[in-house]
């Protein structure tokens, strides 16, 4: 499948609350420092859904009483994480794609 005509706008919103989608992969991809790493290697995520949680854009481990939605990656930490069950091939020129878009899009926050 070529990834040329892919709009990044829509895989990069698998990064986002991907909880359940990134612990049924076989593999993940950052597209941040692109680094491939194993569900079982992430272990930070952020993004809680719980109502209680007044920092819920903090990274946390399971430890804790707030359960994130969002995986960050082992390596950089940034919510940049996408996997394999998302549907689309992790290519080197697709994690580039994805790469430059939210670099565009999300430098600010
Ligand atoms: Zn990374």
């Amino acid at each position: 499948m070529s990834t040329s005509h892919v709009n990044p706008v829509h895989p990069v919103a698998h990064s986002f609350q991907n909880r359940a989608e990134v612990e049924c992969n076989d593999s993940c991809a950052c597209f941040h420092c692109y680094a491939r790493v194993a569900p079982t290697d992430i272990r930070l995520w952020k993004d809680s859904d719980d109502l209680n949680d007044e920092d819920s854009g903090a990274l946390r481990d399971d430890a804790g009483p707030f359960r994130g939605m969002t995986a960050t990656c082992p390596r950089c930490e940034y919510d940049s994480v996408i996997g394999s069950a998302s549907g689309y091939e992790l290519s080197d020129d697709f994690l580039h794609l994805l790469h430059n878009h939210w670099q565009i899009t999300k430098h600010d926050t």
